[in-house]
């Protein structure tokens, strides 16, 4: 099976993005995108001993030096970024140095945060090893580290020079990690794509298998649909905010689980289905949307009912705290149906206390 190629088209900073099958062994493809003589890969103590040599091996008379950071989001930090400044600065990196990010989520963010401040901003190349980092969080720019008072809380606007995704990566991948992920490609369909929503459906075996055909469509649709997004409002303005569907609960559920228990796919799969519950109560949308939404969460492994023990009122003071929110309003990401999210400004309290109420019952 050949790669699929989508460009993220922001001008003079546009870059493609890979997806197929082996393509960390494809060098030839990616290797032109490395400008300068001196690379850093990141990576993590999980990552590295399964897809670091094939990374090195692809790099051939490139000058290299690799970061292998502890694994999970604690070591998402300040300190750790700074720990790939002074690495890059003892390689004596110049400008036309390249970080090379090999692994999930945290380390995309956490290198791509720490490449935008060397030296003013170098180069970087997103490896994403993960199904979320795939579908999300390597593509569109967003880097950043967290801080002990939240998540996320310092970071920058840096778009990677290429997006590497070998779906063969994914052979090694937690079956629960797996399905966190496909939680945020539900999302693409859920936001703005009833025909992809409606591939979801008539494919959910066939992800859950990890077909690679499948894997590779679902990932390459998502990528777009991010691609396209990120194109026309890369700064978060407007329309990006969408990407947000199920995040304002979901974050909720997160915090009010202390991180723990839920994945962050898994809480956004539960929280994409209140914002369908709350739409519905609203009479914004359809029932019977909320219902396939939630048949197809279910059928591909996700949790769409909120933990017990979790109070109604702690999820909204949780809420309340969102960045989204202007001036004490509620301002939340709801749906008119499958393939169809908007931005409401003006939901209630006691409307989304409603919704909370009916779900932790
Ligand atoms: P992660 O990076 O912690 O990876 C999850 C786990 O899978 C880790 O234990 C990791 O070591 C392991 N792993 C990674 N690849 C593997 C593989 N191929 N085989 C076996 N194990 C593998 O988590 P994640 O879900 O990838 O990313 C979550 C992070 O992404 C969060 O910090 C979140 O804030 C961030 N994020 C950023 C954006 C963005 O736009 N920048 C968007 C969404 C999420
Ligand atoms: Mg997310």
């Amino acid at each position: 099976m050949s790669h699929r190629e989508i460009r993220v088209e922001l001008g003079a900073r546009s870059y493609p993005i890979w997806i197929g099958p082996g393509l960390l062994t494809q060098s030839a493809l990616w290797r032109s995108s490395i400008g300068g003589r001196h690379v850093l890969i990141v990576s993590n103590s999980t990552v590295a001993p399964l897809y670091l040599q094939t990374v090195i091996a692809g790099l051939q008379t490139l000058s290299w030096d690799s970061l292998i950071l502890p694994d999970g989001e604690t070591h998402k930090t300040l300190d750790n970024a700074g720990l790939v400044l002074a690495k890059l600065a003892g390689i004596k990196a110049s400008r036309d140095a390249t970080v090379i990010a090999l692994g999930g989520g945290v380390i995309g963010d956490l290198a791509g945060f720490a490449a935008s401040c060397y030296m003013r901003g170098i180069a970087f190349v997103q490896m994403p090893t993960t199904l979320l980092a795939q579908v999300d969080s390597s593509v569109g720019g967003k880097t950043g580290v967290n801080l002990p008072a939240g998540k996320n809380l310092v970071g920058a606007f840096h778009q990677p020079r290429a997006v590497v995704i070998d779906t063969d990566t994914l052979a090694t991948l937690p079956e629960r990690e797996y399905r966190a992920g496909l939680a945020e490609v539900v999302k693409y369909g859920a936001l703005g794509d009833a025909d992809f929503f409606a591939w979801l459906e008539q494919n959910a075996d066939a992800l859950i298998a990890r077909d690679a055909a499948a894997m590779t469509h679902a990932i390459a649709t998502s990528c777009a649909h991010k691609a396209a997004i990120v194109a026309r409002d890369e700064h978060e303005l407007g329309e990006r905010a969408l990407l947000n569907l199920g995040h304002t609960f979901g974050h909720a559920l997160e915090t009010a689980t202390g991180y723990a228990t839920l994945l962050h796919g898994e809480a956004v799969a539960i929280g994409m289905l209140l914002a369908a519950q709350l739409s519905t109560q609203l009479g914004r949308a359809p029932a019977a949307d909320a219902k396939r939404l939630a048949v197809l969460l279910q059928r591909l492994g996700l949790p769409i009912n909120i933990p017990p023990g979790i109070a109604a009122e702690t999820l909204f003071a949780h809420m309340q705290l969102d960045k989204k929110n202007i001036s004490g309003r509620l301002r939340l990401i709801l749906w008119r149906g499958i393939g169809h999210a908007e931005i409401v400004a003006d939901v209630t309290s006691t409307e989304v206390m409603q919704t909370l109420n009916n779900a932790t019952e």
